[in-house]
């Protein structure tokens, strides 16, 4: 079989290996991505994607495909608590104001949130990813790697022939879920709690439509003498899932999950005894909370369940792993198209591994019961304050060397901080360009990109200069009044970015604000430099 040499490697055809595959194919970045199965997962596991994931997929282009997609849940919205889904009726609580946000959130985004079942999204990933002319290599598995200080040596087998081949490649990306292969072999502990439970997942088909009878529910909490859990959507009509949590302290085990058993405990919790249920698929998972103990090691890259692992509530851990790939993707480009130095991949993990250990501790705040009596009360003793899912999906910051930090006081973790800081989300402002209406979170677009006050025209020239001197591609845009590239009908900008009149901002390819200024202080080409050098994590040795 042949061996090949490329720039990247993505191991995982899970979301966040998708997604990565997209963004560096956007960036013109070649990749081959390798999986094990024949194709993406047949099982729905996630649903819910957050606002800052479908902003991701605006700015890609598959917004409205993924709202299609997940149009049959559009009505999912309330929180069913039954004896049966056929019989009692305890409460029911709306939660549509978690998908049609009040409207002080409109000002905060273009778009909102919205359910989409796992194996839907997927598949629209890969024919997107088909579309930019990526290489998924389905059926192959990933066996063994080595790394030296130029590259990474993978040897991988084709599961249908059992051919074994190398491809060789400068940074290998891990995206191989939560038992990843990748990460034992690099010897890379996971830190946290033991498993707070151990649930089966139940994925069938039955016509349920005509107990539903316009109750949408994205989850039905069923409670009765013979069976508890959590009965969910796929299609709302013949697609569903049922979570069962089982004991193992008890007894129980996952392979006392036979398809005869999970047609008896669906139709317990349905409350029909005859109901016709075909068993789809089962899958075992553990709410547990574990974030790797390192994101990096030389050339690779641990992303999503591979780099950590939290319970289901809250709906984080795909929506995560997606800003992990957003996060890096660019990094890998900007170090591999030029001119970052590597430095700068060492920010992946100063950036995103304390994100990600604080949503898994909120994901962990949300999970009911939180295991034995013991485990609950050790969490309960060191136990973080439980702050909104906007604030965790969009309030957090970067502190690294490829943010230049300003004056601003840096407010506290519970606080929605969108203004403009360096570090930050940047803003969402409508604005108008060339008489369309445009989001400002549809200019990050891998690249970065200068918003400048239109009272200073030479901020954009300036800036290209400098950008030109180091071969950085870089977007500049003067905002304000009618003349200006973007216009800002309703006079938000500045306030929202913080930028008074002859100001600027830097915002970094992944559309968080990598510096700002607030005077004319650094418009030169070379102090200009200086701050791009100093976001591309530049040492000051380096030509
Ligand atoms: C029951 C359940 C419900 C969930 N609900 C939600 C929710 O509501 N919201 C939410 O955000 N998240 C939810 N999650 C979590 C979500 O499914 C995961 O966070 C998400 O799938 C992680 O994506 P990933 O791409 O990192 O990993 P995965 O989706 O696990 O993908 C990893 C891929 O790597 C492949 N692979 C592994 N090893 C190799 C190898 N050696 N060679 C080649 N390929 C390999 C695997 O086959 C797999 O396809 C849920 C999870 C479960 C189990």
């Amino acid at each position: 079989m042949w061996n090949e040499t490329l720039p990247v490697l993505i191991v995982g055809a899970g979301p966040v290996g998708l997604t990565a595959s997209l963004l560096l194919a956007r960036q013109g970045v070649r990749s081959v991505l390798i999986e094990r199965h024949p194709g993406t997962s047949i099982h729905p596991r996630a649903k819910g994607l957050n606002i800052r994931s479908m902003e991701l997929f605006r700015v890609m282009g598959l917004e409205e495909q993924i709202r299609v997609a997940g149009t049959e849940l559009a009505d999912s919205t309330n929180w069913l608590f039954v004896e049966t889904l056929a019989g009692k009726e305890i409460r029911r609580v709306s939660r549509r104001s978690l998908f049609e946000p009040p409207q002080q959130l409109e000002q905060i985004s273009p778009t909102t949130g919205t359910l989409c079942a796992q194996n839907q999204l997927e598949p629209l990933l890969v024919e997107e990813a088909y579309k930019l002319g990526c290489s998924l290599r389905f059926n192959t598995e990933l066996i063994s790697f080595e790394q030296d200080d130029h590259g990474v040596s993978a040897s991988v087998k084709e599961n249908t022939t059992g051919a074994q081949y190398t491809i060789r490649a400068t940074y290998l990306i891990a995206a191989d879920g939560a038992s990843s292969r990748i990460r034992h072999l690099l010897g890379i502990s996971m830190r946290g709690t033991e498993a707070l439970s151990y649930h089966a997942n139940i994925y069938f088909r039955a016509d349920l439509r005509a107990l539903v009878r316009e109750r949408w529910f994205s989850m039905c909490f069923v409670q009765n003498p013979e069976v508890r859990g959590i009965l969910a959507p796929v299609n709302n009509s013949d697609l569903w899932q049922f979570h069962v949590q089982y004991h193992p302290e008890k007894g129980s085990t996952f392979e006392d999950f036979t398809p005869a058993y999970c047609v008896e405990l669906v139709r317990k919790g349905v409350g029909l005894s005859q109901l016709d249920v075909e068993i789809l698929s089962v899958l075992p998972w553990e709410a547990a909370m574990r974030v790797a103990d390192h994101f990096q090691q030389g050339r690779i890259f641990l992303t999503g369940d591979a780099a950590h692992v939290m319970p289901p509530s809250g709906g984080f851990g795909l929506n995560t792993g997606v800003q992990d790939a957003h996060n890096l993707c660019w990094k890998v480009a900007a170090v591999i198209n030029g001119p970052a130095s590597p430095a700068l991949l060492t920010t992946y993990e100063t950036e995103r591994r304390p994100v990600d250990q604080f949503t898994t501790e909120q994901a962990g705040l949300r999970l009911e019961g939180r295991g034995t009596p013991a485990q609950a009360q050790a969490a309960e003793q060191k136990k973080p304050e439980r702050v909104d899912e906007i604030v965790v999906t969009m309030g957090y910051s970067y502190a690294s060397p490829a943010v230049i930090e300003d004056d601003e006081v840096v407010p506290r973790t519970n606080t929605l901080d969108l203004s403009g800081r360096p570090g930050t989300r940047a803003p969402h402002v409508w604005l108008e360009r060339d008489g369309v209406q445009v989001s400002t979170i549809n200019l990050f677009d891998g690249h970065f990109v200068l918003l400048a006050s239109d009272e200073c025209a030479e901020w954009c020239e300036v800036t290209r200069a400098a950008a030109a001197r180091l071969g950085l591609s870089l977007d500049t845009y003067r905002v304000g009044v009618v003349s200006a590239d973007l216009v800002d009908v309703d006079g938000r900008w500045a306030v929202a970015y913080g930028v008074p009149p002859g100001g600027a901002v830097i915002v970094r390819p992944d559309g968080f604000v990598g510096w700002r200024t607030r005077s004319f202080e650094h418009l030169s080409p070379d102090k200009l430099e200086v701050v791009m050098r100093r976001l591309l994590c530049y040492s000051s040795e380096q030509g």
